[in-house]
This record gives structure tokens, C-alpha cells and sequence, in this order.
């Protein structure tokens, strides 16, 4: 606390992120992250550009990646905003779409970033309770409010709401912007990007960190409705006109173009996932539905919180979160073969 500070500085609350060790020899297994490396077309794109080059300031409006995304999804470029993380990308949604007087709302448990924004941006908001499954409920969310946003797959839960389920909250609430946040719908769920030409409200962010395996480029997106998408432009072109550098356009651009790669990776990711549930249900754990590169599980006999401590001193560490309904699970991310071994391994011997 200083003096200097201006004012809504001192209640701002903000965002804890998963540690990054600087330990090498840990089994990381905490923040989500993809355990195969990035598309090699995306290295070789990036070590192309490293070059006299970075002495130009980038495309603003990162052309090469817009058009990238636009090609996968079958959309038109200016249905797609890029940015430095899908982070950055709902920070400015929230900004520019979301401050309405009325209340966001989202469920109590869910991605944490969400109550961080609303107190950046001054925006009331309300926790709308999943069901006893820990499952989003739409019909819950026919109240007044100034925007609704969600992650589908929900973090940490890792469950799915179904397509058919997003499209009757779309229905029922024409009047504010519904959010779908995707960070890990390649994981076993269906984009709701194909809905976009359909309801204009809807707005739906991907990132590059998980599926796409460049948690370190820092890349982001939306698809949405053109009108929703200039909203985030004049947004971005009033705080930074290059969140993206050269390498983190040219590495995304390839990353979205080499659909062989993805596929296999992905695939091989949700291989493993039914093997990490299958044997934490062998050890006695009860472990929610996942369709993401993480689960979400918990032991009648064991503390969360002690069981991620004693992990830790074996080198494997995981996700706890202190919150209310959600203190007993553990969020494990889906690693190697060989490091979700270690894991069930560590586990079987605690
Ligand atoms: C990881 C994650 C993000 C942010 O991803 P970036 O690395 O900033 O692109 C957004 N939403 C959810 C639910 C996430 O888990």
C-alpha cells in the first residue's frame, strides 16, 4: 500500500495464478498445460521470423493469424479478435460487453478470473449455484443480468454442457451477450462457434494454451458476431495496438493450419485421460465426468488439501482450491503417459 497508489487500486483483488516452479524435476501436473510440445510447423514458423524482421512493429490487426482462425471455423475475418491470451480477450469482454448495471452472471464455481474482472471494471455480479452434480443448470439462469459467461468445459469441474443446452440459454436470453469460454473444448466438446451466425449475443473465446500447446506465446481469441467484435476492437485499439508480436502471429497462424498435429495430440490426451480416471477410481477416488485435459476428483478418506501436500514432497504437484463445495477435490492435469504413471504411482503409495 503507498500513497501513490490511485484509489480502486487498494480493493482490487487480484488473480492467483497456478505456481510455476522453477524446479525442473517436478511432475507438473497444476496449471492445465498441453504435455506434448507445439505443432513443429508452428517452431518453424516462429524460428522463420526470428530474424532482422523483429526491428517492425507487428500487424495490428494480425491479419495472418484472423484469417487463420476464420478458415478453421468457417467464419469471415472480421468475426474473429485475436489477443494476448484469452486472458486479455475476456478482460476486454468484460470491459466492453459486460458493463450493463445489471449483475454478470456465472456459477460459484468456475474460473476464478471472472470476480477479478468484475472488480477491475466495476461490474456487480451474481454466483449462480451449479446443481448437487456440480453441473451448470441454464434454467438457472433466467434473471435479469448484464451479460452471462461460463467456460465449457466449466474449470475446474471439467463438465460439459451440451450444445442443445447453450442454444436454450441463447433463446431465453436475447437481450445481454452470452460468453462461452473454450479453453478446453477440444477435449471432447463441440464449439459452440458454429451458433454465431445465428445469435448475434453469443460470443465464444478460445486459447492457444491448451489444446493448441503454446501456454507460452500468449495467444487468445473470439468469435462472435461482427458488431461484438468491433466492440473488442475499439477496446484494444484504445489500451494496446500490438498485443500480439510478430512470433506470436506467425506461430498461431501455423499452430491453427496444422490440423494433422492437433488431432493426434488432442486424441492422445483424452486417451490417457480415460486412463488417469480409471485408475484414481481404482485408489477410491470419485472423479467428475471430463471432457477436458484435466479431472476433478476427490477421496471419502483422504484431505484434499494434505493429499496435494504430500504429493508435492513426492514431486508431482496438482491443483487445490480453498473454496466452499470444492475444498475435498483435487484438479490433476492430464500429463505423459509417464508422468500421469508417476502420479497414480505417487498416489498408490500415500
Ligand atoms: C487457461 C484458461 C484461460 C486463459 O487462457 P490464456 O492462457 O490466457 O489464453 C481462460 N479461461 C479458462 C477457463 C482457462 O482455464
Amino acid at each position: 500500500m503507498s500513497k501513490f497508489w490511485s484509489p480502486f487500486v487498494k480493493a482490487l483483488v487480484p488473480y492467483v495464478p497456478g505456481e510455476q516452479p522453477k524446479l525442473a524435476k517436478l511432475v507438473k501436473l497444476n496449471t492445465n498445460e498441453n504435455p506434448y510440445g507445439p505443432s513443429p510447423k508452428a517452431i518453424a514458423a516462429m524460428q522463420a521470423e526470428l530474424s532482422d524482421n523483429l526491428r517492425l512493429y507487428p500487424d495490428p490487426n494480425a491479419d495472418r493469424l484472423k484469417q487463420a482462425v476464420a478458415d478453421y471455423y468457417g467464419v469471415q475475418a472480421n468475426q474473429v479478435f485475436v489477443g494476448n491470451g484469452s486472458d486479455e480477450v475476456l478482460a476486454h469482454a468484460f470491459h466492453g460487453l459486460f458493463q450493463h448495471g445489471q449483475p454478470l452472471l456465472f456459477p460459484d464455481v468456475t474460473y476464478s478470473f471472472y470476480p477479478v474482472y468484475c472488480g477491475l471494471y466495476g461490474i456487480p455480479f451474481e454466483a449462480i449455484e451449479l446443481d448437487e452434480q456440480l453441473q451448470i443448470r441454464v434454467e438457472d439462469y433466467a434473471r435479469p443480468n448484464g451479460g452471462i459467461i461460463f467456460p465449457n468445459p466449466n474449470a475446474p469441474t471439467g463438465c460439459l454442457l451440451a450444445l442443445e443446452a447453450i442454444e436454450r440459454l441463447l433463446q431465453a436470453n436475447p437481450e445481454t451477450v452470452v460468453l462461452v469460454d473454450e479453453a478446453y473444448i477440444d477435449f471432447g466438446g463441440e464449439t459452440a462457434i458454429g451458433l454465431v451466425d445465428q445469435y448475434p449475443n453469443l460470443l465464444v473465446t478460445q486459447t492457444l494454451s491448451k489444446s493448441r500447446s503454446l501456454a507460452g506465446l500468449r495467444v487468445g481469441l473470439a468469435v462472435g458476431h461482427a458488431d461484438l467484435i468491433e466492440a473488442l476492437e475499439r477496446i484494444k485499439n484504445s489500451f494496446n495496438s500490438y498485443p500480439l508480436d510478430r512470433l506470436a502471429i506467425v506461430g498461431a497462424a501455423a499452430a491453427f493450419e496444422d490440423r494433422a498435429y492437433f488431432a493426434t495430440t488432442c486424441q492422445a490426451v483424452i486417451d490417457s485421460r480415460e486412463a488417469v480416471v480409471a485408475g484414481l477410481q481404482q485408489l477410491g477416488f470419485e472423479v467428475l465426468p471430463s471432457a477436458a485435459n484435466f479431472v476433478f476428483a476427490r477421496h471419502a478418506q483422504h484431505d484434499a488439501a494434505q493429499l496435494a501436500a504430500q504429493l508435492r514432497e513426492q514431486g508431482v504437484i496438482v491443483r487445490h482450491f480453498k473454496q466452499a463445495r470444492i475444498a475435498q477435490f483435487l484438479r490433476i492435469t492430464i500429463g505423459t503417459p509417464e508422468q500421469n504413471q508417476a502420479l497414480l504411482a505417487a498416489l498408490q503409495s500415500l
